[in-house]
């Protein structure tokens, strides 16, 4: 197939581009590189440089690269900066998105695959969480991308696009040639990393008070492979709606923590930190029903896994991308 990826210079979309094309799928990558990098794209892609904000610039290089269907990864992804800069937010991931989504329909695209996250749900009322829980955001980030699922469905059911919306938990791991690297990093696990690189003096633990087992913050890891893994099936599957992505195992802070002490052979100093404003305490996936519906069969389900894909990466490329 001949698919238009967006956020294809981005840590998941890279990734994601790069298993397509491994799997006999033509790409077009459009990205702006405001959080991409240009030798993050598969050189067996075709690139569009990106200027969402301009008038006609998706729907010229959507129509232009004709494709049978988008996967949309660009968007902004810090909860913590959300909550400072909510417009952002906005903008980015429903207002750019949404111009995408006209584009979609109005270029007779069949099929949309949208990277959602768990940050939709807010705290949940069950663990692990299933798709029907409540959708109540803590954050601008969960909101505006719940309102892009909204805007989805409505698509689907007045337009007939089809969609598949995947809820990543969080991403971490990289394959062999594409990894993790933002400008500014604020994610745990290559942060920790940072720290034993000597890039970052200690380790932060945001919030020792959470109402979990050691007092921080509980999530669930999920390679990035495996989320490449579950875009190329969803992509052949027919289905349509809405679809988790995690293990089903939640670590906390200090477990991650440990782990990359465990994964790197080095002591990593750590000091606790107040709360990150936005944060749930405890987010952890049931994705029972992408394995059922889907056939979806993560092959890193550890943490392990993810870290040492993590580190080998980064210590093959400490300062991250050239650009
Ligand atoms: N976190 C932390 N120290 C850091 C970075 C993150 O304690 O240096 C915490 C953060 O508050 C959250 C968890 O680690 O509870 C995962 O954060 P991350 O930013 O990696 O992903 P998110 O869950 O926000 O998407």
């Amino acid at each position: 197939m001949n698919i238009f990826v967006t956020g294809g210079a981005g840590y998941i979309g890279s990734i994601c581009t790069e298993e397509l094309l491994n799997a006999g799928h033509r790409v077009t990558v459009y990205d702006n590189l405001t959080e991409g990098h240009r030798s993050a794209v598969d050189a067996r892609a075709k690139f569009i440089p990106g200027r969402p904000e301009q008038e006609g610039d998706i729907l010229n290089a959507v129509t232009s690269a004709k494709p049978d269907a988008i996967m949309h990864f660009a968007a902004n992804a810090l909860v913590g900066e959300s909550m400072t800069n909510p417009k952002k937010y906005f903008h980015n991931n429903a207002f750019n998105a949404l111009k995408l989504a006209d584009a979609a329909v109005e270029g007779g695209v069949k099929k949309f695959v949208f990277s959602s996250t768990c940050a939709t749900y807010g705290p949940p009322d069950r663990i692990p969480m299933t798709e029907d829980l409540p959708q109540r955001p803590i954050n601008p980030y969960g909101e505006s991308k719940l309102m892009f699922e909204k805007i989805l469905q409505w698509y689907q059911s007045i337009y007939g696009l089809e969609f598949i919306a995947f809820r990543y938990f969080n991403a971490a791991g990289a394959s062999e040639k594409f990894g993790e690297h933002h400008r500014i990093e604020t994610h745990l696990i290559p942060r920790v990393l940072q720290v034993v690189l000597g890039q970052l003096p200690q380790a932060e633990i945001f919030g020792t008070d959470y109402p979990t087992p050691d007092g921080t913050c509980i999530r669930d890891y999920i390679h990035v492979l495996d989320l490449a893994q579950a875009h190329i099936l969803g992509l052949q599957s027919g289905k349509t709606g809405f679809y988790n992505l995690g293990n089903g195992d939640g670590y906390s802070v200090r477990e991650v923590i440990q782990m990359c002490e465990q994964v790197t052979g080095k002591k990593i100093p750590a000091v606790e930190k107040p709360r990150r404003p936005g944060d749930p305490p405890r987010l952890v996936a049931s994705a029972e029903k992408a394995i059922r519906e889907l056939g979806w069969k993560p092959k890193f389900a550890k943490l392990e896994d993810m870290v040492t894909a993590a580190w080998t990466w980064h210590k093959k490329h400490p300062a991250g991308y050239p650009d």
